[in-house]
């Protein structure tokens, strides 16, 4: 009777009576325990506490602490939680059996104990407590896992009442709590999706194949979740639910296709989008015998605001000619089912149709887009014009398939560009032969810069007090072998276009500066201007280039005037100024050409005020005949004398013109009526040698 810690499986065995504690003890040593033995419930109690116990037998019957009492207070030990615990009961008395168990004994064994099997039995309680305990442990360690997992689980029957749930799962957002108990099938999600659940346990039920559902969760307040509930039979027939909360693989799917399919610009479907549904829209309408309408739509002039203004001008400008697009389209959706506006890239822009009337419908669908891009853009206080070139192709008429079609309406698109008519071009085959025309002129402008097939012309300005030559403008001239005189108003468009125009540029600049030479070097003095494109001057370095070849050519530079259209100092734009300063430093004096064509704004011109602006000859045209052309003639002299700017008219072709301007006191005049632009070679004779008049006789030269 000791109360010493031992060391391995030990049963506590506390019995009043010397036999009955005997035999205990030895039914205990036969299944390799060690008996610690004791005749009264209080110093059991105080050995069980300090050992590792495998099993208690505890006699009912003792003085002191009964045996009842001691399984009470052993059971209220954690440790003892699974431990057997068995009670010799003196007779087979159902109270005090019933009182065993109630005070937490796993088994009795009643007294006339049969000795030979007590061992049996002993090892049996022994081996299921153990089983117990495993699977305890194993539930617990289930539950750890379940918890852990960020789904939610349940365990219902072929009726959807929930068997089981891990128990301690909180009430959820949507205030369903959630019970170990068994429970009816809403406690799993929201009442609209219940029934769809319902039947997706039952369809598991019936045929075991695991199945899948997905639903939105719309919290007032709150961002919508979105769930997946996946149903699995288990063996005897109940289901497995699993629900996982899918809101932030939803939204990544949503983003990868939207960065995969839309234009973040936009917010309309992208090129690709665009590809993939005209294969679809060609492959149904060949199955109902229907058409596929193609229309390529594509801005007009558009390059020249992305370079003249930048990008994000630019992009504000493509903004909102999407949303006048996506208007003009909405009013035919509501009708036609099988519309779609798509940006293809940069500024064009795709329609796919697909209907019976495909080509009448297209028809009315770019007029509607005319129509909504007929009056300029604002944005900003500025107008920008935004007119589109539309082609039209169609599916089956003008190709087999998508890819065909669609570069059909492409080229149709070109030709109405070319054209320069607003209205849809119809694809024909003839088009296709004509957009390689403009190709091969762009190869061939191309040859012209490389092998100096250019050459400048220069037409003489004059100041009207006293019809004295007071500078010349150079003019780039291309004269091709096959193709004859191509004015610069067709290639120096078709340049600007790519990056061409820089070359173009540059090679203006050197030849301008080697003539200065040339004539110096025959003591002739004659400042020459230039033009200078919008694109070149953003994206070249038209300074740095006037600096080294008027160098290279021993030169000055302020010899040179620049010529920009006023577009170009619409906008602040910090290259746009240090260029213009860069000139102004190198001695350049800088003129604004076309002017009064451009942008409404007139605040730029007291930002950075010019040196002298050139009148646009269209206000010229009729300047002695129309009030409204004389009015803005005269608004525009008013403004150079109030801003101290040089004037100089273009384009005067009559003597009218030239009496007008006189008179108005505008000081400088240009135009065939003075004079044509006029090789080097001819200039110098008519005007820059000593010995040449140098002023026009009005009229003799027309
Ligand atoms: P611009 O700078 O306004 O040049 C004046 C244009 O008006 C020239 O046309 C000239 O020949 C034409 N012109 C002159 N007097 C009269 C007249 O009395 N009546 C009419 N109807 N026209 C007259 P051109 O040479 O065909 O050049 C057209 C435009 O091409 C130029 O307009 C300029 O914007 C551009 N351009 C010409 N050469 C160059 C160049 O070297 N570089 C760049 N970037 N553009 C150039
Ligand atoms: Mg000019
Ligand atoms: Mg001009």
């Amino acid at each position: 009777m000791n109360a010493n810690v031992r060391t391995g499986p030990v049963a506590i065995i506390a019995d009043d009576e010397d036999l009955g504690r005997l035999l205990l003890a030895e039914a205990a040593t036969t299944i390799g325990l060690i008996p610690l033995v004791f005749d009264n419930g209080t110093a059991a109690l105080e050995s069980a506490l300090a050992n590792e116990v495998s099993i208690v037998l505890l006699d009912v019957d003792m003085p002191g602490t009964d045996g009842h009492s001691v399984c009470e207070r052993l059971r209220a030990e954690p440790k003892f939680a699974m431990v057997p615990i068995v009670m010799v009961t003196g007779r087979e008395d159902p109270t005090a059996i019933r009182r065993a168990f109630e005070a937490g004994a796993t088994d009795f064994i009643s007294k006339p104990v049969n000795w030979t099997l007590l061992p049996y039995r002993l090892e049996y309680i022994i081996r299921n407590a153990s089983k117990a305990q495993a699977l305890a442990e194993r539930e617990s360690q289930v539950r750890t896992l379940v918890e852990a997992l960020p789904d939610r689980l349940w365990v219902v029957t072929a009726n959807g009442e929930i068997r089981w749930c891990p128990g301690i799962v909180p009430i959820d957002s949507a205030g369903m709590a959630s019970t170990s108990s068994q429970n009816p099938p809403h406690a799993m999600v929201p009442a609209q999706h219940l029934k769809r659940t319902l039947e997706a346990i039952r369809a598991t039920v019936a045929d075991g194949v695991p199945r899948k559902l997905e639903y939105r969760e719309t919290n007032a307040g709150d961002a919508d979740r979105s769930y997946e509930l996946r149903f699995g039979r288990r063996e005897g027939g109940d289901v497995v639910v699993i629900r996982r909360d899918t809101t932030e693989r939803t939204a990544a799917a949503e983003h990868i296709e939207r960065l995969a399919y839309y234009d973040p610009l936009t917010a309309l479907p992208n090129r690709q989008r665009c590809l993939e549904t005209a294969d679809r829209l060609v492959a149904d309408a060949a199955a109902a015998h229907e058409s596929v309408a193609f229309i390529y739509l594509d801005l007009n002039g558009f390059k020249r605001i992305n370079d003249t203004f930048g990008h994000p001008i630019g992009d504000a400008v493509l903004r909102i000619v999407a949303r006048q697009l996506d208007l003009a389209i909405a009013q035919f959706q509501r009708h036609h089912e099988h519309i779609l506006l798509a940006r293809f890239g940069g500024d064009e822009f795709v329609i796919l149709l697909r209907d019976a009337e495909a080509r009448s419908l297209a028809i009315d669908v770019a007029n509607a887009c005319y129509g909504s891009l007929k009056d300029p853009v604002t944005y900003e206080g500025i107008e920008f014009q935004s007119t589109p070139s539309v082609g039209l192709a169609l599916y089956p008429d003008d190709g087999a398939d998508a890819a065909t079609v669609l570069k059909h309406a492409d080229t149709a698109m070109y030709q109405a560009k070319a054209a320069a008519v607003n209205t849809v071009a119809v694809y024909s085959p003839a088009m296709s032969s004509r957009l390689r025309d403009w190709l091969d002129l762009e190869a061939r402008l191309r040859r012209a810069v490389r092998d100096d097939g250019l050459h400048l012309h220069f037409q003489p300005k004059f100041r009207l007090t006293d019809n004295r030559i007071v500078g010349v403008e150079a003019l780039l001239r291309w004269c091709d072998v096959e193709y004859g005189d191509i004015p610069p108003s067709r290639f120096i468009s078709i340049a600007e276009e790519g990056r061409l125009i820089i070359d173009i540029g540059g090679w203006v600049i050197r030849a301008a500066c080697r003539q200065i030479r040339a004539w110096l070097d025959q003591g002739m003095t004659v400042p020459v201007a230039i033009n200078i494109s919008a694109k070149e001057l953003r994206y070249g370095d038209p300074a740095r280039l006037v600096e080294l070849e008027a160098k290279a050519a021993g030169i000055s530079p302020a010899q040179i005037e620049i010529e920009i259209t006023e577009s170009l100092l619409v906008d602040d734009s910090t290259v746009v100024r240090t260029t213009l300063d860069r000139f102004r430093d190198l001695g350049c004096k800088i003129a604004l050409d076309d002017f009064g064509t451009g942008y409404s704004s007139l605040a730029y011109l007291t930002r950075f005020p010019p040196d002298r602006i050139k009148i646009d000859k269209v206000f010229v045209r009729n300047i002695d005949q129309s009030l409204g052309d004389a009015a803005i003639a005269n608004a525009i002299l008013s403004l150079a004398e109030n801003l101290n700017l040089l004037v100089t008219a273009e384009g005067i072709e009559r003597a009218g013109q030239l009496e007008w301007l006189r008179r108005r006191g505008c000081h400088e005049g240009q135009g065939y009526l003075l004079s044509r632009p006029l090789s080097a070679r001819v200039l110098e004779q008519q005007f820059l040698r000593p010995e040449s008049v140098a002023s026009p006789s009005i009229g003799a030269r027309g």
